[in-house]
C-alpha cells in the first residue's frame, strides 16, 4: 500500500439531502479507491458505501481515533469515477435528493464484478444497404453538421418515417469518428429485436442493458462499457448513466414516452440527464417522435431545440383513415360502427386489433341506491372487477375482496358494477363474433415470461383474427395482416386530474393510429369514445398534431401549467391522516414566507389518490417562472422542514413532476 491514503470519503444511499460525506479508515490491503465500492459500518448496521474521495489526514473536527474502518471492498475494479461524482452531485442539486442516493441510481446494483468476457470481433457487421431519402440526408447532414455548440436536434415524423435509420447513421458517424454513443428506447419497446438489429450493425462494440438482466449481469456489462470496449449501448432510462469513454452522442427514441422519468428518488428524467450530460461533455443530443412532449414542443417553436421533420412514410402504406364514434348510446363496448369492421375485415381475411387501456372485467362498483362506491382498503381508488378471479382488485396494491351481491352500505340490490375493461371487452367480442379466434393480451394475462411474446407470434403467423389488449399489443400494429384498428375507449385517461391528462390522451391515439396503416392502404382506425367532441379526441383522430399543441399551450399558458411554469412537487405521507396533516401544515407554514416573488404554492392539499398502500399522502406545489428561484426556496424549506420534522411522515420530492396523482 506504500504511501496510499489513509481515509476514505464515502456516500451511503440514505436520503440526507445535505449530502453527508462520511470519513472510514482505509482497509488493511489497502484495496479501497475512489470508485469502488464498500461494506461499512453505518449507525448500527452495515451499508453499501460509495467511495467518493482519498484524504491523507482525518478532518479537523474528528479525531483519528474515533474514525471506523470499512469492512469490506466490494469491487475489484472501481465501478465510477470522477466525472460520474460530479453528474451526481449536479442530480442530487437538481433533484433535491442526497449525493449517495443519486450515485446509487446511476450504478447497477450488482456484486463485485470479477472478469468478463469480451466478445469475439469477427461477427459480421451489416452494411447499412439502403440510399436515404433526401428528408434523412437533410436530418443527418443537420445532425453531424461541424459545429462549436450544436443545439439539440428533434426528429418529428410519423412511425415509419425513417427517424431510426436516421439515429443509426448518425451513430455510425459519432462511432467513425472515435465517439461513443447512447441510444435511449422506452422499456416496453426495447425487444430482443431492437437488441439485435443494433448488434447486427454495430458487432462487438454494442451492448444492450435492460431491466430483464440480472444486476450482476448488467453490472458486468457496466464494466465491459467502463473498459472502452462498448461503443453503443442500448438501453432504457438508466442507460442514460452508461459510463461510454469519449460520449459523442445522446439519442432518446419516442421522448414522450412517460418512462423516461424515474417512479422512485431521485425522481429523474432521462431528458434532463441527457441535457446535463451533453452540455457537460460536448457531446449531441437528437431525440426523436411522432407526438413530441409539450416540453419539446414549445423548445423547438421558440428555437431551444432544432426540430428536423420526416413527412414521408418510407416503408410503404400511409396513414388510415381514423374515424372517431360516440359510444354515447351503446348498449355494451361495441359500437355498430365497430362491429361492422371488426366482421369486413374477417371477411377480407384479415386481422383486428382492439384496445383498451384497463385491465380487468368492470371498473368500479357503484350502489344507485345511496350512492356507495366500492373502494380499497388502502388506497382511495374503487376496485376492478376481475371475473376471471371473482374478485375486486386494486391495481395499486393489490388488495382484493369478494365483490358483494348488495349493496354493503343500504343493502340495495340496485348495486354492481359499470365501465369496463379488457375482460369484458373479451367475453363481449367472443359473444358477439363466436367464429373469430381471439387472444387477450395484458399484465393479467402476460404474467408468465414470454407469453406476450408467443401470443404476438401466433398472431404475426395469422393463428388468430383479433388480437385485445392494453398497451402492450401496440407491437402488432407493425404486422402485415392487420387492417382494423378499434380503440374501445379513447377518454380512459381524460379525466385524470392532472393538467398532462389531454396530452396523454392524444399521444396515446396518435400512436396507435401512426403504427397502423404501415403496411396496408385501407387500413382503418375506430377510435371509440364518450367524448367525441373534446379537442384532444378530434385533433388526434385528424392526426392534426400542429392543431393540438398550439390549442394545449395556450390553455397551459394561461393556466400557468408547465412548459410555461417549472413545478416541484412535495408529497407527505404517513401511516396516520393526523400525522400527514400536521407535517404539510408545518411545511406549508414554512415555505409561504420563502417563496420568491415570481413562484406560487398550489396546496397544501390531499392528493388526487389521498390513500396508497395504507399511506395518506397530502401534497404542496411550488410553482415558479424559472428553476432557479425554485430551487433556491426548495432548499431553505428542506432544511428548515428537515430540523425537528415527525420522523413518522415521509417527505418525497418531485422536481418536474409528470403525473400528479
Ligand atoms: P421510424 O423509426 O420513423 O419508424 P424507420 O427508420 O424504422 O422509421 O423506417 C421505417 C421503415 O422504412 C423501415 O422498414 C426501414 O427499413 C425503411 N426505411 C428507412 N429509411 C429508408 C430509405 N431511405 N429508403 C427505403 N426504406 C427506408
Ligand atoms: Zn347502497
Ligand atoms: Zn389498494
Amino acid at each position: 500500500m506504500a504511501d496510499s491514503a489513509q481515509y476514505l470519503d464515502i456516500v451511503f444511499d440514505v436520503p440526507i439531502r445535505d449530502n453527508p460525506v462520511f470519513t472510514y479508515r482505509m482497509d488493511p490491503k489497502g484495496e479501497a479507491a475512489l470508485g469502488k465500492r464498500v461494506m461499512a459500518p453505518f449507525g448500527r448496521r452495515e451499508m453499501t458505501g460509495y467511495i467518493i474521495g482519498q484524504r491523507d489526514e482525518a478532518p479537523a473536527a474528528l479525531s483519528a481515533g474515533s474514525i471506523k474502518a470499512v469492512r469490506r471492498v466490494v469491487d475489484g475494479e472501481p465501478v465510477f469515477d470522477s466525472g460520474d461524482v460530479e453528474l451526481a452531485k449536479w442530480m442530487a442539486g437538481y433533484y433535491l435528493c442526497g449525493l449517495g442516493e443519486a450515485l446509487a441510481a446511476m450504478i447497477p446494483s450488482g456484486r463485485r464484478v470479477g472478469g468478463y468476457s469480451s466478445f469475439d470481433d469477427d461477427e459480421d457487421i451489416a452494411q447499412a444497404a439502403l440510399s436515404l431519402s433526401e428528408e434523412q440526408e437533410k436530418a443527418l447532414a443537420a445532425i453531424t453538421a461541424p459545429a462549436e455548440k450544436p443545439p439539440p436536434f428533434y426528429l418529428y415524423g410519423i412511425t415509419g418515417s425513417g427517424k431510426t435509420e436516421v439515429f443509426l447513421r448518425a451513430a455510425e458517424s459519432a462511432i467513425r469518428e472515435g465517439k461513443s454513443v447512447i441510444y435511449l428506447v422506452p422499456e416496453i419497446s426495447l425487444t430482443h429485436q431492437t437488441a439485435e438489429a443494433i448488434g447486427k450493425r454495430f458487432g462487438p462494440v454494442a451492448a444492450t442493458i435492460h431491466s430483464g438482466m440480472s444486476p450482476s449481469k448488467r453490472l458486468t456489462e457496466w464494466v465491459r462499457i467502463r473498459a472502452g470496449e462498448v461503443h453503443i449501448v442500448v438501453g432504457p432510462r438508466s442507460a442514460v448513466f452508461a459510463p461510454v469513454k469519449n460520449l459523442g452522442l445522446i439519442i432518446i427514441d419516442e421522448e414522450h414516452d412517460g418512462s423516461y422519468k424515474s417512479g422512485n428518488t431521485p425522481r429523474y428524467h432521462a431528458r434532463q440527464v441527457a441535457m446535463r450530460r451533453v452540455a457537460t461533455s460536448g457531446a449531441r443530443l437528437v431525440m426523436g417522435s411522432a407526438t413530441p412532449s409539450a416540453e419539446a414542443w414549445k423548445l423547438m417553436k421558440d428555437g431551444g431545440i432544432k426540430r428536423l421533420d420526416l413527412t414521408r412514410r418510407l416503408s410503404g402504406g400511409s396513414p388510415p383513415e381514423i374515424i372517431p364514434v360516440s359510444l354515447e348510446h351503446t348498449e355494451g363496448c361495441l359500437t355498430g360502427e365497430l362491429k361492422d369492421e371488426i366482421r369486413k375485415t374477417a371477411q377480407l381475411g384479415r386481422q383486428s386489433i382492439l384496445f383498451l387501456n384497463r385491465r380487468g372485467f368492470a371498473y368500479f362498483y357503484h350502489c344507485k341506491q345511496c350512492g356507495f362506491e366500492l373502494s380499497c382498503k388502502h388506497c382511495s381508488v374503487s376496485l376492478t372487477y376481475h371475473k376471471s378471479k371473482g374478485r375486486a382488485v386494486c391495481h395499486y396494491c393489490g388488495y382484493s375482496v369478494v365483490p358483494p351481491k348488495a349493496c354493503p352500505e343500504c343493502g340495495s340490490l340496485e348495486a354492481g358494477f359499470a365501465g369496463f375493461g379488457t375482460e369484458m371487452i373479451e367475453e363481449e367480442v367472443a359473444r358477439t363474433f363466436p367464429e373469430l379466434r381471439l387472444r387477450r393480451a395484458d399484465a393479467d394475462t402476460t404474467g408468465r415470461k414470454g407469453s406476450l411474446a408467443e401470443t404476438l407470434d401466433i398472431f404475426k403467423a395469422g393463428g388468430m383474427d383479433i388480437l385485445l389488449g392494453t398497451q402492450m399489443v401496440a407491437k402488432g400494429l407493425n404486422f402485415p395482416g392487420v387492417r382494423l384498428v378499434g380503440v374501445v375507449l379513447a377518454d380512459t385517461g381524460l379525466h385524470m386530474p392532472d393538467f398532462r391528462a389531454a396530452e396523454r390522451t392524444f399521444s396515446l391515439i396518435v400512436q396507435v393510429a401512426g403504427r397502423a396503416g404501415r403496411y396496408f392502404p385501407d387500413g382503418k382506425v375506430i377510435v371509440q369514445t364518450l367524448r367525441p367532441h373534446d379537442p384532444a379526441i378530434t385533433r388526434a383522430c385528424a392526426l392534426d398534431v400542429e392543431g393540438f399543441f398550439t390549442a394545449e399551450l395556450a390553455q397551459r399558458e394561461m393556466l400557468g401549467f408547465p412548459p410555461y411554469t417549472r413545478l416541484i412537487r412535495f408529497t407527505l405521507r404517513s401511516k396516520e391522516a393526523e400525522r400527514a396533516d400536521g407535517a404539510i401544515a408545518r411545511l406549508a407554514s414554512i415555505a409561504t414566507p420563502l417563496i420568491p416573488r415570481d413562484a406560487d404554492v398550489l396546496g397544501p392539499a390531499e392528493c388526487p389518490i389521498g390513500i396508497m398502500s395504507g399511506n395518506h399522502r397530502r401534497q404542496l406545489i411550488l410553482r415558479g417562472k424559472t428553476m432557479g428561484t425554485l430551487h433556491t426556496a426548495a432548499r431553505a424549506i428542506l432544511d428548515r422542514y428537515d430540523k425537528g420534522r415527525d420522523a413518522k411522515a415521509y417527505l418525497e420530492v418531485d422536481v418536474d413532476p409528470v403525473s400528479l396523482l
